[in-house]
């Protein structure tokens, strides 16, 4: 962390994931499925729509290989009315790496790309990333990428909001150490099963009461065939390393409340 970085100095972060009704975010196989429906597919879209940018984990980008663009048309033409990039600027964080350089992130759509990696990352796969158009490579952390570090440099870059599309260890990462503000979950009418199948948030995590993340139901709104759940997340006091052990305390407050 810089000198001049401060735990308050971050984006309004969201959260947003699609699960079945037993808690899964995909299969066994760790493969994409069909958990929502037309109008969840449209209201994510105005999500990214409205957001600055859109983070996902290099593990969601090797399984789904999504391409995180806004797919309105109207609404790409409305962000550049705002004098704003037609997407959000797409923010893969991937300490070593490994983002495929024929990933749909990096190739579909205009707009900025930035490739969060650590100082584990081999000189040639970043200068390999650094290459292509519209991509920035940046490296925060030693081991795995520093996410409060990251999350300083987008905010010093204007990104007032920022949404999360997973997986479950990236979100883990950031639940863990306080760094969510909200988490919309859309629960859709299917069961998936699998015991080691991926959930909304995966990592270590927490083993006593007093460690969880507390939330405040904002709505819940029935929407395609399942449901839509808004939560606040609630006790931003403490900041914890990967492993979810406790290594500072202090209140966080993003700048913008969206
Ligand atoms: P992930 O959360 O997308 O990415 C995790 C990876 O990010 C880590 O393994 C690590 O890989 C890298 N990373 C770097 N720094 C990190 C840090 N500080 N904290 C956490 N991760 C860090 O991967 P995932 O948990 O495997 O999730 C992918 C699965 O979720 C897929 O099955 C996908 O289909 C599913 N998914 C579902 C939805 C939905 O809404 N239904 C949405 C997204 C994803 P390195 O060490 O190599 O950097």
């Amino acid at each position: 962390m810089s000198s001049t970085m401060n735990a308050r100095h971050r984006p309004f972060v969201f959260i947003n994931m699609a699960m079945s009704v037993d808690g899964k975010v995909s299969s066994v196989r760790r493969e994409q499925l069909r958990i929502s429906g037309v109008e969840d597919f449209d209201r994510v879209d105005s999500l990214r729509a409205g957001s600055d940018a859109i983070m996902v984990g290099i593990g969601t980008v090797l399984a789904d290989n999504p391409s995180l663009t806004v797919k309105s048309e109207k609404r790409r033409e409305e962000r550049k009315k705002m004098g704003k990039p037609e997407n959000p600027i797409r923010v893969v964080v991937d300490s070593k790496a490994r983002t495929p350089i024929d990933a749909e992130v990096l190739n579909r759509g205009a707009g900025m790309r930035i490739i969060a990696v650590s100082e584990r990352a081999i000189v040639e796969d970043v200068g390999r990333l650094g290459d292509k158009a519209d991509t920035e490579v940046v490296v925060c952390g030693r081991e795995e990428v520093d996410l409060k570090e990251l999350l300083y440099l987008l905010w010093l870059r204007g990104v007032n909001r920022l949404m999360v599309e997973g997986g479950g260890t990236l979100n883990w990462s950031l639940l863990s150490q306080r760094l969510v503000d909200e988490i919309y979950i859309y629960v859709g009418n299917v069961v998936i099963g699998g015991e080691s199948a991926p959930t909304p948030v995966d990592g270590a995590g927490f083993v006593r009461d007093e460690e969880l993340v507390k939330l405040e139901l904002i709505s819940a709104d029935k929407m395609d065939e399942g449901v839509l759940l808004k939560w606040r997340v609630l006790n931003h006091n403490c900041n914890r390393n990967h492993k979810g052990d406790i290594i500072e305390l202090y209140e966080t407050t993003s700048r913008d409340k969206g």
